[in-house]
């Protein structure tokens, strides 16, 4: 069966398009527009030698063999070829042990988070997420009048399950980031189980597993396997390194992805598809990467905690550190040594979040982090806006 055609008939385009055309006008926000609104809020390009560790990017980018696969595809580029998306998703769900029509591409993961939101909740249905979280989700579910439940992380930084489920008992979405964005932390297995299990009626749980591959963390494609009012969300943005060529995956029942398409539906772009293809069929291409990212988190944690920062127990290639200043004043004095971080959370004003880059990047971080946190921070304001920045879109955001 083909995946698209998962129960989406044209009379219920034209019952769900009145509804999707309220939000239509809504941008879909990603990390690069969040990362690109806080570097707005500086007022600062980023020059290009500079050490970019503050949008959860991996500086390995594609594969070598996604590299190859790119470059043949080239001249084919005039072409939809949806066969190729046909064959990411049969290569995906093979692997995965799943129905190819539970499984919808997308270019990145970022529309179905949105998509997703904007079915399920609405006036009437909230939306519950942790805080710190990742926000993007939040931003949808203001456009659909939702009410946005934000309920702390614990002590240990794990989803606060509990929490959220009884958080609303009219509850629309449980949106879990495993790993979390921005703490790297992890939600144990038991506890989404226990998610599964009691969540509110009519809701659905929104699992983002953007950066699970980096993690020791419990997939949980089975619960969508077992047919539980589960979608999950995966990215080939993070470890695969394509965030720019943007592919990622809405892994649900077919019932529950159909409510997503009448928001949005696009052609894949067909070097993504491709590369993302032969990315999955990378033999120890996970295994690699993993390793790279947590031997350098690792020696960043290390020299950390020599020095005597605190930080969020991350399992994934970004985490929390508390600076003990306002966050903002510390973003600007590393930017001013060329070293762009990541943005704070309203909840924890004195933390930033670390994207883990290379040896290098990490190096230069920890001689800039170093000279800043043994300043005085007086001082520094930001520098003149620029004009491109200025006439930015997403300016609203906060
Ligand atoms: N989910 C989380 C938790 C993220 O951090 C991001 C991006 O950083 C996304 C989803 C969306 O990524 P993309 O649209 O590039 O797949």
């Amino acid at each position: 069966m083909c995946p698209v055609d998962t129960g989406f008939s044209r009379r219920s385009f034209l019952r769900y398009s009145a509804a999707a055309s309220v939000v239509a006008s809504i941008p879909i926000l990603t990390e690069s527009h969040l990362a690109h609104a806080q570097r707005r809020r500086m007022s600062q390009n980023i020059p290009p030698d500079a050490v970019r560790i503050n949008a959860n990017e991996n500086p390995l980018g594609p594969c070598t063999g996604a590299c190859a696969t790119i470059s043949s595809l080239i001249p084919e580029g005039g072409r939809y070829d949806f066969d190729l998306t046909e064959k990411l998703i049969t290569t995906f769900s093979g692997m995965e042990g799943l129905k190819p029509e539970y499984v919808m591409a997308y270019a990145g993961s970022s529309e179905p988070l949105h998509y997703s939101v904007l079915a399920f909740t609405s006036k009437e249905k909230s939306y519950v997420t942790a805080d710190p979280g990742y926000e993007a989700g939040t931003y949808a579910a203001k456009a659909s009048g939702a009410k946005v439940i934000p309920v702390p992380l614990t002590k240990t930084y794990a989803h606060d399950i509990k929490a959220m489920v009884a958080a609303d008992p009219n509850a629309g979405v449980l949106y879990i980031c495993n790993p979390n964005n921005p703490t790297g932390t992890i939600t144990s297995r038991e506890d989404i189980e226990y998610a599964v299990e009691n969540k509110p009626k009519g809701s659905i749980l929104l699992i983002d597993e953007a950066y699970i591959h980096f993690s020791d963390a419990t997939p949980s494609l089975d619960l969508v396997k077992a047919d539980k009012d589960v979608i999950v969300l995966r990215t080939f943005s993070k470890l695969y390194g394509m965030a720019g060529m943007r592919c990622g995956f809405a892994i649900g029942r077919p019932d529950l992805l159909a409510k997503l398409q009448p928001y949005g539906m696009n052609s894949m772009p067909i070097m993504a598809v491709a590369a993302a293809t032969t990315s999955l069929q990378q033999k120890d291409l996970i295994a690699e990467r993993k390793k790279i990212n947590a031997d350098i988190r690792q020696e960043t944690f290390e020299w950390l905690t020599a020095s005597n920062y605190k930080f969020t127990p991350s399992q994934s290639n970004c985490f929390m550190l508390d600076t003990g200043r306002p966050g903002k004043e510390v973003l600007t004095a590393m930017a001013a040594k060329n070293v762009y971080i990541g943005r704070v959370w309203p909840a924890w004003p004195t933390y930033v979040r670390i994207t883990v880059g290379t040896s290098s990047d990490m190096e230069k971080f920890r001689t800039a982090y170093k000279q800043v946190m043994s300043s005085s921070t007086a001082g520094l304001e930001p520098l003149p806006l620029p004009e491109r920045l200025r006439n930015a879109p997403y300016t609203h955001l906060s």
